[in-house]
């Protein structure tokens, strides 16, 4: 039985960036322009503050809203913290965990990210699960140990239904913010070993279901040759989903060729 083909997905990731009213401004122009674009989904991922702002600009269109982590526990002393069960409520269906920014900024281990991963699903969120490797990691020849490690920990005790539903995003660390971006030889070869290991620990259909994709220095001049390797299923773009004209152009690059 042939596997059906994976939706591109593309997310934007926009940090620490865009209070409520930009957001709300940008949500307005980017649904209209987006909305003849199909065959992709379509996210973004505005910081807490605008994300039910966001979730009501974006109403009735073909964008949906990601937070940018979350807190594993429903609700609690945990002052600071953002619980999943809060993300879905303010209209997110998505949550970014595990971002390199989280991992080195906040101390988020692989095992923060394995409960984080749990508590998305249990809130009814589809989890965007990053990995990637720093450039030291690289130059040893370390990166597939590394994603390994990474995928284990932070994806253990998944089912194959959650693992089919997640959302995997491969972010090199030294490509991230940097403008260095993987070569698209480099991104599909990560991508296809981490393929590998999906099938390998949870079964061929679920790695085969699970959209995986890459993010580090994404821009219009190279997501084409990045979403044209056999296991990039779209992208997780920072800086350049900033701008509506440059995410525009992003995921319609991304667009199946029969769409
Ligand atoms: C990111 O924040 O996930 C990211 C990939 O950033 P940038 O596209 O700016 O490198």
């Amino acid at each position: 039985m042939s596997t059906p083909a994976r939706t591109p997905f593309v997310a934007g990731n926009w940090k620490m960036y865009k209070t409520v009213a930009e957001t709300v401004k940008y949500v307005k122009e980017f649904r209209a322009r987006v909305k003849d674009i199909g065959g992709v989904d379509i996210v973004l991922a505005p910081p807490f503050t605008a994300l039910h702002a966001a979730a009501e600009a974006a109403r009735a269109s073909n964008v949906a809203l990601a937070a940018q982590d979350l807190y594993w526990q429903r609700e609690g002393a945990f002052t600071g913290e953002v619980s999943g069960p809060m993300i879905r409520e303010a209209g997110a269906e998505y949550v970014i965990v595990g971002h390199s920014e989280r991992r080195t900024l906040f101390g988020d281990t692989d095992d923060a990210v394995r409960q984080k991963v749990g508590a998305a699903f249990a809130a009814g969120l589809t989890p965007i699960a990053c990995i990637g490797e720093t450039l030291d990691q690289r130059e040893r020849g370390d990166t597939f140990e590394v994603l390994d490690r990474q995928i284990r920990l932070g994806l253990d005790g998944l089912t194959s239904d959650q693992l089919a539903q997640l959302v995997v995003a491969y972010e090199p660390i030294w490509a991230i913010g940097t403008g260095r971006t993987a070569t698209p030889e480099q991104a599909g070869e990560a991508h296809t070993h981490i393929r590998g290991r999906l099938r390998q620990w949870f079964g061929a259909e679920p790695g085969e279901a699970c959209r995986l994709l890459y993010g580090g220095s994404v821009k219009v001049a190279n997501i084409a040759d990045l979403i044209a390797q056999t296991d990039v299923d779209g992208a997780l773009v920072g800086g350049a989903s900033l701008e509506v004209a440059d995410f525009c152009e992003i995921v319609s690059r991304c667009r199946p060729a029969a769409v």
